[in-house]
């Protein structure tokens, strides 16, 4: 995939691709897809940072454990939070507000996220994840519109519910022409310790309809996992603690077809 840089006249450091992770509705698993993504990134060797940009419910914080963590400002820069051999930036970190809501209106929202964009030492990244909050409202928008974005991924569930939504989104990030990389399917599927068998409980063929619909590369099929909720609730993503799990594999084949 070519190269962007952000424009360095404008203060912001060199980040070579920026990839908005999106999704029509919440629930589906794009902060957890995002963040398993960006950690497989990183086994490559790659520099990467994750931005949560899920200003009204950050998640990323807790799905890596780092409840605690805090952002310091050096030199008019905010210095990113490290998390297994990743740069992260979330709202969530604000302790003031970690167990607030945030009651912001879309104007104060598109400059909280500007500022994690373009005023943070995100320092030479390869990748820079930006976990969207879902669907089209002021953030994907102020992402599209602030910085060059490589592309957009999009995550969906298998059924009609996600994939009928999440080609809204897909469609918004078009007519801003924003390249989208392609469309990860979640919860594709659970195969039943037991029987052996995979049972679509989530139905199926959603990411494949919206491939076909709108062109464009189905990345991944991520299946349902109780490690993988089980990693969330307890700081521990399963692509570190399981890595040999068919959805750790699934992960990292996702993160290859970026
Ligand atoms: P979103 O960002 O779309 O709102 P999250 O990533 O927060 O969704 O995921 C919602 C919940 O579903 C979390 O509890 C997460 O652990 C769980 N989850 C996500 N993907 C899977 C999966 N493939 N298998 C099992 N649980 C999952």
């Amino acid at each position: 995939m070519e190269g962007r840089s952000l424009d360095e006249d404008a203060g912001m450091t060199t980040v070579k691709n920026i990839i908005g992770v999106a999704s029509g509705k919440g629930g589906v698993g794009k902060s957890t897809v995002a963040l398993n993504l960006a950690l497989a990134l990183g086994q490559t060797g790659a520099k990467v940072g994750l931005l949560d940009a899920d200003i009204y419910g950050p998640s990323i914080p807790l799905m890596l454990g780092m409840k605690e963590a805090f952002m310091e400002v050096e030199a008019n820069k905010l210095q990113p939070a490290e998390a297994s051999g990743i740069k992260v930036v979330s709202f969530g970190f604000f302790a003031e507000q970690a167990h607030k809501a945030a009651i912001y209106r879309g104007p104060i929202i598109s400059g909280i996220l500007k500022q994690f964009l373009v005023d943070t030492n995100w320092s030479d990244l390869d990748y820079l994840i930006v976990d969207l909050p879902p669907g089209t409202g002021d953030i994907p928008l102020t992402l599209a519109q602030t910085i060059p974005i490589t592309g957009i991924l999009v995550v969906t569930t298998p059924q009609n519910v996600a994939s009928n939504v999440a080609v809204k989104a897909v469609g918004m990030f078009e007519k801003l022409n924003v390249p989208i990389i392609g469309v990860v399917e979640n919860m594709s599927g659970f195969v039943c310790n037991k029987c052996g068998e995979k049972h679509n409980v989530f139905g199926e063929g959603g990411a494949k309809r919206i491939s076909e619909q709108f062109k464009i590369p189905l990345i991944g099929e991520i299946p349902l996992t109780a490690g993988i909720m089980a990693g969330s609730e307890e700081g521990r993503p399963i692509i570190l603690t399981d890595p040999d799990s068919p959805s750790s594999n699934a992960f990292r084949s996702s993160a290859k077809n970026i």
